[in-house]
Formats: C-alpha cells, structure tokens, sequence
C-alpha cells in the first residue's frame, strides 16, 4: 500500500463554507498593499487561500485548515481578524 501525498490528504478533507460570515477577514487592505514589506501570508498558508496580484493581497478561506499561521505571522502590521467557524462550518478532517 503506497503513502498518501500531502495533496492526497488533503483532498479527503470537507469544508462547509459560511458564505455570510468568513471566518478571516484582512483589516485594512491597503496596509498589505501599501506598507507590509514581505506580505508572509502570501507565503506562509498550507492552503493557499491568500494569493497576490502585483501587491495587492486577497483572501478567499473557503479551504482554510485553520492552523493558525496566518495570524502569528501577521504580527508587524496585525492586520487580520481571525476567529474559528461558527460551529458547524469550517473544515472536517478526515485523518484527524
Ligand atoms: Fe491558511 Fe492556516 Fe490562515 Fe487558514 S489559518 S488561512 S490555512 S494560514
């Protein structure tokens, strides 16, 4: 029986998406543009939910893990509003 890839495995996971309330949201965008030198969100998320256009930050959560980096790593600028899901939403693990 061969390994699953981390892809693999994270492909079995299941998301119910609050589509009115995300669960992260950034502040003031224009800080990430305009002031946050090394934007390490962009880079940082197992998920990819942060991406980037020129310098410009968007932020979709729908596969969010939430693990947390993004947060600690906004720690210059503190620029993000992070909670949990509301119960119900948000991921379902399948390997625990
Ligand atoms: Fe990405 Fe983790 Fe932040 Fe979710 S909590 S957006 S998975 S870095």
């Amino acid at each position: 029986m061969s390994a699953l890839k981390l892809e693999e495995k994270l492909f079995q996971n299941r998301y119910l998406v609050d589509a009115e309330r995300p669960h992260i949201r950034i502040r003031a965008p224009s800080v990430c543009e305009k002031q946050c030198e090394t934007q390490p969100c962009v880079v940082c998320c197992p998920a990819a939910c942060y991406s980037r256009e020129g310098r410009k930050v968007s932020l979709i959560t729908d596969g969010c893990l939430e693990c947390g980096a993004c947060r600690i790593v906004c720690n210059v600028h503190r620029n993000l509003d992070w909670e949990y899901p509301r119960g119900g939403y948000g991921i379902q693990y399948k390997f625990g």
